[in-house]
């Protein structure tokens, strides 16, 4: 187990400071940032700098996403207790421990199986165990019919459009948060679903993403 300093702990609370700054307001995600030690989810070279406000290469060619990153998502998403989520892009598993932490249930899918292989070996397995946050090897772009409805869906990938299996297992009332390719940039898009099915969209600031991609790649790279 790797360890949490008040090193550690004093730079998540600079961290905190910062994102207040950058307009996160939502007391339970900027709680979840400050309780989660984003360095476990890191390589141990990256110990001392993985409190900057930035993204980091993990295995597979993918990356951690920035803490603002997380923060602006998570915020989009209004989490509440109980809420069903399902995550696409499962990554380090930060993104889907900070929801697991801010006590809603978690599906979060990977398509590669290199980091779906690293989730047998999750450091919080005995806080969140599979009943509160289960990762799942497949293809986001067809969601998980299996534990559908969901109150909540969010994307950690740049989507070349908006999937259309995700928007039906959203259930009404429901939101997803979703990057949606533009150039070379993602535009953070919050779709929420009316009682009638109808969907309505707003969108935010651009921010950049590694691309949403079908199909499972089980290459060991
Ligand atoms: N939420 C992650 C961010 C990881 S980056 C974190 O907190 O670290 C985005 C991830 O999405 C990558 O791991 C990538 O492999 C994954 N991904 C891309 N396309 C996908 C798809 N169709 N289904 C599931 N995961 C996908």
């Amino acid at each position: 187990m790797r360890e949490d300093t008040y090193r550690h702990k004093g730079l998540r609370e600079n961290l905190i400071q910062e994102l207040r700054q950058q307009g996160i307001t939502d007391e339970s995600v900027l709680k979840a940032m400050l309780d989660v030690p984003r360095h476990f989810f890191l390589d141990p070279e990256f110990d001392t700098i993985a409190y900057e406000n930035r993204a980091f290469p993990i295995a597979a060619d993918q990356t951690i996403s920035s803490p603002y990153t997380v923060a602006f998502q998570s915020q989009l998403l209004q989490v509440k207790p109980y809420d069903k989520i399902l995550e696409i892009g499962t990554g380090s598993m930060y993104q889907s421990t900070i929801l697991a932490a801010m006590d809603a249930v978690v599906i979060s899918i990977e398509r590669q199986k290199v980091l779906y292989d690293k989730t047998s070996n999750y450091m919080f397995k005995t806080k969140y165990p599979p009943s509160k946050l289960k990762f799942i090897f497949g293809d986001g772009f067809t969601g998980q019919a299996a534990f559908s409805p969901f109150d909540k869906i969010i994307i950690t990938c740049g989507a070349p459009f908006i999937p259309p299996a995700l928007v039906d297992q959203l259930k009404p009332g429901g939101i997803m948060v979703i990057p949606l390719a533009e150039d070379e940039h993602h535009k953070m898009i919050r779709i929420i679903k009316q009682e009638d099915g109808t969907l309505i969209q707003e969108s935010f600031t651009d921010f950049s993403f590694v691309p949403m991609l079908p199909g499972r790649n089980t290459e060991n790279n």
